[in-house]
């Protein structure tokens, strides 16, 4: 297969056609981002690297974060964090509060903004210091310590986070937050302000597409078991309400932000990850929808 062939026909292809959608605003420091950018990175389980456009400009991943958290979560603590949290699609928002009434506190699954708090919540009962800590496994498993968090970003959500707030204190409300709700807030705030590349995206996801997958202490991140729950709740959560449609038009385990990333990948095969800032109305980049896509069309290898 030429993947870099196949990325550069689509990454063109999608470059000439008009650039649809919205900035994500209601986070004022995203609204900065030039909506023009568009950048691809394909890595294979061999590691061989494809990249296209703007693949290693850094951007804010937001949300894609939280798979790492969840990652970091489920190897400490193991099969106990599910009490917490489920695992079912919610069909609804990632910001949504409706479900939480009648589950009683419980998250429908640990994607969603509500789900990913919780998580939050777990890692700083059972770390030394969550925001330090996190980051570090951040930067262990993408082998690269020049990651790190946008502390304008953090704090330009931390001021206009409302319906954040009131989610955290709404599970707090149920028992389902151990923790002081603005402690809780903080680190999912800077959580999801951490700023990647495409090629930083394929490099960190590694773990969840290769079952060889070693760090730098040749340590295994997850077993092949949770990869695989991971990968499932990637499947059926990782694009919010679209997640059908994701798996329905792409078909690949992925997870998207409001920076306007989506990583993607297929199991013992690649890892891909597309930036383009501006969003549909799910959320979700629209060009990296399209771009996605067309790849796992032309190149026949959605998992179904
Ligand atoms: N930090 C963002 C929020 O909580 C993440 C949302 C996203 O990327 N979908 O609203």
């Amino acid at each position: 297969m030429n993947y870099q062939k196949v990325i550069n026909e689509i990454y063109q292809t999608i470059h000439n056609q008009e650039n649809i959608g919205q900035v994500a605003s209601y986070i004022p420091e995203l609204s900065k981002v030039d909506p023009s950018n568009f950048g691809v990175c394909l890595r294979t389980i061999k590691n061989e690297e494809f990249g296209a456009g703007d693949w290693q400009t850094k951007f804010s991943i937001q949300s894609i974060s939280k798979v790492l958290s969840l990652s970091l979560a489920y190897k400490i603590l193991g099969d106990s964090i599910w009490k917490r949290v489920g695992v079912e699609p919610s069909g609804n928002p990632f910001n949504s509060l409706i479900q939480l009434e009648t589950d009683n506190g419980i998250p429908r699954n640990p994607l969603i903004n509500a789900g990913a708090m919780v998580i939050c919540d777990i890692l700083i009962s059972h770390t030394e210091n969550a925001t330090n800590d996190f980051l570090q496994f951040v930067r262990k498993i993408c082998s690269n310590n020049n990651i790190n968090y946008s502390e304008s970003i953090a704090q330009s959500e931390k001021a206009t986070g409302y319906r954040n707030i009131a989610l955290c204190n709404f599970i707090k409300s149920f028992g389902n937050i151990e923790n002081d709700p603005a402690t809780v807030l903080d680190f999912y705030f800077h959580m999801c302000s951490i700023e990647m590349s495409c090629q930083d995206l394929t490099k960190t996801f590694m773990f969840l597409m290769d079952n060889n997958f070693r760090t730098p202490e040749n340590e295994r991140v997850l077993n092949t078991s949770q990869a695989k729950r991971i990968n499932a709740i990637m499947e059926t959560c990782g694009f919010y309400d679209e997640s059908g449609e994701f798996a329905f038009k792409v078909g690949l385990p992925g997870k998207s932000g409001v920076g306007g990333g989506i990583l993607a990948l297929h199991p013992n095969e690649y890892c891909i990850a597309i930036w383009s800032p501006k969003l549909n109305k799910k959320g979700n980049s629209s060009r990296g929808m399209k771009f996605l896509e067309s790849f796992t069309t032309k190149t026949n290898s959605s998992i179904f």
